[in-house]
């Protein structure tokens, strides 16, 4: 399997490529050069596997034998799993009504990013120690994606991590759960500024890519391919355990619920329903709500600040992977995609281009957005009469956010 960039101005790349890279190096995003198809027949096949069996097999899909062996892989991953709280690692909690709930929070820091970075730092740490290579990994966080960070990397011998954290913006038991790992490779900062401001200067330091060589620097956010393709597994379990039948053809919808922050989890989301996973998405955002300005409006702009809310982790002005959103809807079309982006630097303001905002663009995509003024029984759920079941994709962590 192969990689290109979003914007279509960067060398393709491989798994390894895209995993040590985070941005390509004409500042899009890695995407896979073509998306497998997943037959009706995969999908019953696949419907019985646990959530470390789903991860392998969207990862050999993905990462391709010739890099990574089969069974090291599934090695690497039960490896990644071992010390989660629940024996599942994943587990759907049933409420009422086909309302369901994904418990994404059994890993070691109660994120729901532990999963997606406990798989990645394993990948890391393969192609590191098979290679005798050293790399700084530097990530800024307003929680969750620091302690889980650090978390997974703690005491690897090839790896060292930076984080910065935006001092006051994360709640105590984060900062605590950072500032007091006292391994070797673990080094902790707090910085002034809010987490947009803070992904700045490590957007610049990326940019500069004679020193990126140099210190062998990489980042861990949630651009980097490796998570997103881990995440894509949350939406297939969701979908299996939800689904009342698999027997029916064709196959019923089941809607996901994506609490979004930076859209990785809505992105690995996306790509699943390309592949033909038959899941409607609705976009969760809180007063951050850039993605319902949008889908609704076709307006992707940015708001004058952030504001703080309860679900610190969703406090993102600018969510990076709507990059790799555009891009699957405007067909793989890196030109569209990479005008839409640059200006959206140069300007932080868009109008989306007709071919891609139209309602029934975004409707055939199936996404529809739930703002924090809602509740999920607005959600537009249940129109699959053959019993479509509304899902949240649970990602609370000890922010009591997400
Ligand atoms: C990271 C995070 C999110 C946002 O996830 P994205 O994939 O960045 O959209 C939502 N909720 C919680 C609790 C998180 O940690």
């Amino acid at each position: 399997m192969r990689y290109i960039s979003t914007r279509g101005m960067a060398p393709r790349v491989d798994f390894e490529g895209a995993l040590f890279s985070g941005y390509a190096s004409d500042g899009g995003l890695f995407m896979p050069e073509e998306l497998p198809q997943l037959s009706t027949e995969t999908l019953r096949q696949w419907s019985t596997l646990s959530y470390p069996g789903l991860v392998k097999e969207l990862c050999t899909l993905f990462i391709g034998p010739e890099l990574i062996p089969r069974d090291v892989l599934n090695g690497l991953i039960d490896q990644a799993f071992s010390r989660f709280r629940h024996r599942e690692v994943v587990h759907l909690s049933r409420l009422r009504n086909g309302l369901n709930v994904l418990e994404l929070w059994h890993g070691v820091t109660y994120a729901f990013k532990d999963l997606s970075l406990c798989c990645t730092a394993q990948f890391l740490q393969y192609f590191l120690e098979k290679k005798e290579k050293h790399v700084t990994v530097v990530v800024g966080t307003s929680g969750d994606t620091g302690s889980a960070a650090i978390e997974s990397v703690q005491g690897a011998k090839n790896m060292d991590i930076i984080v910065l954290l935006p001092k006051g913006h994360c709640t105590k038991i984060q900062e605590l759960q950072m500032t007091t790992v006292l391994r070797e490779n673990v080094h902790v900062f707090g910085v002034e500024g809010n987490s947009d401001e803070l992904d700045e200067p490590i957007k610049a330091v990326f940019a500069d890519v004679a020193f990126v060589k140099k210190h062998n620097l990489m980042s861990l956010n949630s651009i980097n391919w490796s998570r997103v393709l881990v995440q894509m597994a949350h939406h297939f379990f969701a979908y299996f355990q939800c689904v009342p039948s698999l027997d029916m053809d064709p196959l019923p919808r089941v809607e996901v619920v994506v609490p979004t922050g930076a859209a990785g989890n809505l992105a690995a989301g996306c790509i699943a329903q390309k592949m033909g996973l038959p899941i409607g998405l609705v976009v969760a955002v809180n007063r951050n709500d850039i993605i319902h300005r949008t889908v609704q409006q076709g307006n992707f702009s940015l708001s004058e600040a952030v504001e703080q809310t309860l679900a610190s982790a969703m406090d993102i002005q600018v969510p990076y992977n709507m990059e790799r959103i555009f891009w699957l809807l405007s067909g793989s079309n890196s030109q569209v995609t990479r005008a839409l982006m640059e200006q959206f630097e140069r300007t932080q303001s868009v109008s989306l281009p007709k071919e891609l905002h139209s309602k029934r663009r975004w409707e055939s995509e199936q996404m529809a957005v739930l703002h924090d003024r809602c509740c999920v029984e607005q959600c537009p759920g249940n129109r699959d009469p053959r019993g479509g079941c509304v899902m949240i994709l649970g990602t609370a962590t000890v922010t009591g956010g997400g």
